[in-house]
């Protein structure tokens, strides 16, 4: 019975993630005449829930909770969260009940993110804006999920995120910053190549854990381009997404993506990466977050 249980997860999570997923080169004159190759990866076109790096950080944390006969898991997050989102459906997929810590009050209207996590089934609860989960909260029948998946399980399955042929052909893998836990991940798939991390957070304090997490890997964080904090937005970035969809029909979020590659762009600008870089940055989902922008904003 057990193992079975185990088989099905498994196979429901290698379903998702054994797929080829296309890599696109962004086409424009300016970056080929400063001799720069951008690559994108598109981790997007996995699934239209868990997308991006979503289920890959949830992947071994499933597998583990099944393994020790756990039915119940929990995680938490902000109201806005994708990987709240993610649990949710993954659980409910999976057959596990879930359980969602959400930061704040319970707002009196709730965000696209936590009524889709409530229609997938997740037991909303939410905590105020204390700093950390209480022990009170954890139930010793329920499986803990650290938030944004940030352990040594996540950044395992972060590091699947890159596939091992790409690994060793770029000079730069780059990527948005929540939590840390993919960039961690990507460090450790390429621990020879430049990786760096763009937060979208302001004042975010990573390096520390992450290196607790991971040893002192070679990695940059580039702490210019979170355009006033999390989901904060200005008019230069939806133009720059309008633009960015114009020349590559590459759709981007404004939390996460947006933000990633209009950092690259500047920073291509600015002549930060040598000529003859090959830039490879992961596009990691998140596209349902612009359901919070007011339609036309966006030309996609
Ligand atoms: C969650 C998320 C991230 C951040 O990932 P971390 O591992 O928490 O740093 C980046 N991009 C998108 C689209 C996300 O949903």
């Amino acid at each position: 019975m057990v193992s079975n249980k185990c088989d099905i997860v498994k196979k429901w999570v290698d379903d998702r993630l054994n797929v080829t997923v296309p890599v696109q080169t962004v086409p424009y004159s300016v970056y080929e005449r400063a001799g720069i190759t951008w690559d994108i990866l598109r981790t997007d076109l996995i699934h239209p829930v868990c997308s991006g790096n979503k289920l890959f950080k949830l992947k071994y944390y499933l597998l583990d909770a099944t393994q020790k006969n756990y039915t119940k898991i929990q995680t938490e997050g902000g109201p806005w969260s994708n990987h709240i989102v993610a649990t949710a459906f993954a659980a409910k997929e999976i057959g596990l009940t879930a359980m969602g810590i959400i930061h704040g009050d319970e707002p009196t209207e709730k965000s696209r993110a936590l009524q889709d996590a409530e229609n997938y089934g997740m037991e909303l609860h939410y905590k105020g804006w204390g700093l950390s989960t209480t022990n009170s909260d954890h139930f010793a029948d329920t499986f803990q999920i650290p938030q944004g998946g940030f352990g040594h399980l996540g950044v395992k399955g972060a590091k699947e995120i890159i596939p091992q042929k790409l690994s060793k052909e770029y000079s730069h893998i780059i990527c948005a910053v929540g939590t840390g836990t993919m960039l961690a991940g990507m460090s450790m798939a390429a621990p020879n190549t430049n990786v760096i991390g763009i937060p979208v957070l302001k004042n975010t304090n990573i390096t520390l854990p992450i290196q607790q997490l991971i040893g002192t890997l070679p990695l940059r964080l580039i702490h210019d381009y979170h355009f006033g904090g999390y989901a904060k937005k200005t008019n230069e970035l939806l133009n720059f997404m309008n633009q960015f969809y114009s020349i590559s029909k590459i759709p981007l979020d404004f939390v996460y993506t947006g933000k990633l590659m209009f950092a690259i762009h500047d920073l291509i600008q600015n002549k930060y990466f040598p000529e003859g870089s090959k830039i490879l940055a992961i596009h990691s989902g998140g596209l349902q977050g612009n359901r919070s922008l007011t339609k036309g904003e966006l030309i996609f």
